[in-house]
């Protein structure tokens, strides 16, 4: 937006209506501005022009118009500003308790709220309780007037009540969650019908019957009245009715269950640490319980059955963390006890309910599973909220950065503690790339107050940008600050309520230092710096060698700001062989230092800053020693990955490239590894999308290297990834290594090595596809896939239609569908139209959103399959057979005439 000011404009005006306002506009409101101009002189009196003006001059519309009475300007509306809810009341206490019509998918509750005024007197009660039936609101024992929208419900109260007054109210209510249509979900959340009964009446076999809730952001109103608002905290009791063969979970302590005699069970939940409504939960189903302990406290994992033996592995070090950020937080974990749960069809990946926290049945993997990689990040985030979210709460949903920005940031304090420095800056090099992707298409204040609804403040500013200035904040102040500071907010805002300026006064009174700057520029703009730079070795006045460092900074928006920026950057020194930290202060656009010697720089080496790196330079040979001596010296991997890349994408003959991968694959890190065999597997696609040999590629050296990660690598994802680069190269020379990884405890790897093999034995490929055929694994279910699929064999359409017929999840019956089509397409007439009554009969009797998906794309397949048969020179006389075979299916379903038999 370009702004202009009009000089002069006001006399002109002030002739005509006797007042003067200047006005900013728009280039493109020039044309409204010269009819504006118009419409005043052909106004009669200046009492006209006065109203008329102030009607539409009023920037309701836009501020693009600023009503100026002499010197003052009239300041624009800001529209749809999110204040935090007003405490009139401060809720107390909530003790529930809840029943279950499974046939209706009703909750039938009694909730007892005790409640005292904030700090004004009160006359009435405003509850949020979501699309229920009330019965009938007791106030104090006495029956109480209400009004009820469907939303909110208004208590009248006979008399005024003070601060320092009590007030219990009693609720009896009927929820209707499964009827409830809402709208107000986002990224991180993707409903808001508060409590969900999965396969309540039993109907589908796959599925066992589940209850859980998603309280945040303000859903659990519909399944108990509150002030559902975070700002509020209460403490909580639960009294939960069950059938017999169900486990409950809650917040706070399980205080004792009771059998009631009729096959049902009372479990009784009381937690006596306030905490905000969001986070109430409960979640019922049939489950292993497997418990752990950390101190004294209990921590349970609540799993399906089959999963048992790896509960501790699906909440994979959960005590260890629990110790760790106690420690460095100096903050105990606040809470009665921690237990997990995994959920069937969650609406969100995870949620932080205090002290229960829930997870959607992705997290459920065996042992073997996981050594190909699991979801700690996920177990560490959400144990993390347990201080930042749960004990200290952000006051509105503006302020969300406070638990999320943390919440992430702990993921990486965690592996930065468990698995050392370098695994934590490639945790934050993903965060920054996954904020830096939602900035092309969206830049907005990290804490904003004029979101439209609370679920649009769950993105990847609230998380990732967060964490990134967190970790900022960090670099900047030094640890010790840095967990000292942080446990101050802890302690000084312990089970209440905060927002950002909260942070930023601990940050203050830790340090001595005035942050309003640092927050100015990172929490409260939008955008972030772009940073070019430029290192460029010549020679001073004298002749004696210089480095010239430059650095100029860009804005990612049109309203970023100029930021300062403290920018690490490392020397090498020829002498010590290391390198050494440097700090480089950006203040201005544009700045530079002169340094002596010929250097090799590393601009932050750790990927500290929030800053999109730009470097300036025309790459040539020249810049190879550099590069390699990052490559090899550089102690952080983050730098060796940074040099390897700068590399690779701008030296292309075969002989460097070589001579890189030898470097990089040496790597003491995993992930550098496994970007160099990325990196080489992108090669060989592009030889071969050029028709070139990618056997010529890699040089004797390289390629030993590779067969010695995919042999022997500590890690199972370069193991998988050289064997990829392996049989890319030549197939039938690597197939000693092929049947060697068939028998390796990792999946990825096993699977790569079957499809290897099936690209050069398919016989010998087959038994191993049909000892794993009945895994639910992704990644070997793919393989089975793939390797029946060429098999051409009819006799795999029986292990095809029993798969999809069995009891598996969604994802695991497209794939068999998936698989099946591509097998179909291979076989005869009969195999065929067998295959095509199994797709009708799945589309008519399957259920399911995707199930026709899934049908009416794999007939489609089948298809395409014979017809590219049809094009490489075989005749398919049964065709038209199957076209209309097909069609007759899909107009059926469709609810379409037969179009071939009309004819
Ligand atoms: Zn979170």
């Amino acid at each position: 937006m370009i702004s202009v000011r009009i000089v002069g404009i006001n006399e002109f005006i002030s002739s005509l209506a006797k007042i003067t306002f200047t006005m900013r506009f728009n280039l493109v409101h020039v044309v409204s501005f010269s009819i504006l101009l118009v419409f005043l002189s052909s106004c009669k009196t200046g009492k006209d022009v006065y109203s008329w003006e102030y009607e539409v001059l009023y920037p309701t519309e836009s501020d693009d118009f600023y009503y100026d009475d002499e010197e003052d300007y009239m300041p624009p509306v800001k529209e749809n500003f999110q204040s935090s809810a007003t405490r009139h009341w401060d809720l107390l206490h909530t003790r529930l308790d809840i029943g279950f019509d499974m046939e209706m998918e009703y909750v039938l509750g009694e909730a007892e709220l005790t409640l005292t005024p904030y700090f004004y007197s009160q006359n009435e009660v405003v509850l949020d309780a979501k699309g229920m039936d009330l019965h009938g609101i007791m106030v104090n024992d006495k029956e109480a007037f209400f009004n009820y929208d469907g939303q909110q419900v208004t208590i009248l109260l006979e008399e005024e009540v003070s601060r320092g007054e009590n007030i219990t109210i009693v609720v009896e209510y009927t929820a209707k969650p499964s009827e409830l249509e809402m709208n107000t979900a986002s990224d991180a959340i993707e409903d808001d019908r508060g409590l969900y009964f999965i396969n309540a009446q039993g109907e589908d076999p796959n599925k066992p019957t589940q209850i859980w809730t998603q309280g945040e952001p303000e859903s659990n109103s519909v399944w108990f009245p509150t002030i559902d608002k975070p700002n509020e905290r209460c403490t909580q009791e639960v009294f939960v009715t069950v059938d017999n063969r169900f486990v409950t979970l809650s917040n706070g302590l399980l205080v004792n269950s009771k059998e009631n005699g009729d096959g049902t069970r009372t479990d009784y939940w009381k937690q006596d640490l306030p905490h905000a409504p969001y986070l109430f939960m409960l979640s019922i189903g049939d489950y292993a319980v497997v418990k752990d302990t950390w101190r004294d406290i209990d921590v349970h994992y609540f799993v399906e059955h089959e999963y048992e033996d790896n509960a501790r592995g699906i909440f994979k070090n959960t005590p260890e963390m629990l110790s760790f950020f106690s420690d460095v937080l100096r903050y105990d974990f606040p809470w009665d006890k921690y237990h997990q749960v995994a959920v069937r069809d969650f609406v969100s990946g995870a949620m932080e309910n205090t002290s229960a926290v829930i997870f959607g049945d992705f997290v459920q993997q065996t042992a073997r599973e996981q050594l190909d990689g699991d979801f700690e990040d996920i177990v560490s985030h959400e144990l993390f909220h347990h201080w930042f979210g749960d004990l200290v709460t952000c006051e509105s949903w503006a302020n969300i950065p406070l638990n999320e920005s943390f919440a992430t940031y702990g993921e990486v304090m965690w592996r930065e503690h468990k698995y050392g420095a370098d695994d934590a800056d490639f945790k934050r090099l993903d965060d920054r790339l996954s904020y830096f992707d939602e900035a092309q298409s969206k830049q907005v204040d990290l804490i904003r107050y004029d979101h439209d609804l609370p679920g649009d403040m769950f993105d990847r500013h609230s998380y990732e940008k967060g964490g990134a200035i967190l970790h900022m904040l960090r670099a900047e102040v030094g640890d010790e600050a840095f967990y000292t500071a942080l446990n101050k907010y802890l302690v000084d805002n312990a089970y209440s309520d905060v927002e950002i300026h909260e942070l930023r006064m601990a940050f203050e009174d830790v340090t001595g230092r005035d942050f309003m700057p640092f927050f100015n520029q990172w929490f409260f703009a939008s955008g972030h710096p772009i940073v070019e730079y430029s290192i460029s070795h010549t020679y001073d006045d004298y002749g004696e060698p210089v480095t010239d460092l430059t650095f100029t900074q860009y804005a990612s928006a049109e309203d970023t700001l100029l930021y300062n920026l403290s920018i690490p950057y490392a020397i090498y020194s020829e002498a010590s062989g290391e390198y050494e930290m440097s700090t480089f202060f950006l203040e201005d656009y544009m700045d530079w230092v002169f340094l002596n010697g010929h250097n090799d720089i590393l601009i932050d080496p750790r990927g500290e800053l929030l800053v999109e790196w730009d470097q300036y330079t025309g790459y040539n040979a020249s810049h190879i020693p550099m590069y390699m001596n990052q490559m090899t010296n550089a102690p952080w991997a983050y730098a060796r990955f940074k040099a390897f890349n700068k590399l690779y994408f701008n030296i292309y003959d075969d002989d460097s490239l070589n001579m890189f991968y030898a470097v990089g694959l040496k790597d003491a890190f995993h992930k550098n590894r496994l970007n160099v065999l990325e990196s080489m597997n992108e090669s060989v696609g592009y030889a071969v999308e050029f028709d070139a040999d990618p056997s010529n590629l890699f040089s004797s050296e390289v390629l030993a290297l590779v067969q010695g990660l995919a042999t022997s690598d500590s890690n199972y994802a370069v193991q998988a990834e050289a064997l990829k680069v392996l049989v890319a190269v030549d197939a039938n020379a690597h197939r000693d290594f092929f049947t060697k990884a068939l028998s390796s405890p990792s999946i990825a790897v096993t699977a790569e090595a079957m499809m290897a093999m099936a690209d050069i034995d398919l016989d010998k490929a087959l038994p191993y596809a049909e000892k794993e055929q009945n895994t639910t694994n992704y990644t070997m279910l793919d393989a089975v896939g793939t390797i029946y699929a060429q098999s051409r064999d009819a006799k795999y359409q029986d292990y095809f239609e029993n798969y999809v017929n069995g009891e598996n999840g969604e994802y695991q019956t497209y794939y068999a569908m998936y698989y099946y089509s591509k097998l179909l397409a291979g076989l005869d007439r009969d195999a065929v139209m067998r295959g095509l009554d199994f797709f009708e009969y799945y589309l008519n009797n399957a259920s399911g959103e995707y199930v026709s998906n899934v049908a009416l794309s794999g007939m489609d397949r089948v298809a395409a399959g014979l017809n590219e048969r049809q094009a490489e020179g075989e005749l398919i006389e049964w065709m038209p057979e199957v076209d209309a075979r097909i069609a007759a299916i899909s107009n059926a379903y469709f609810g379409f005439e037969d179009v071939e038999e009309a004819e």
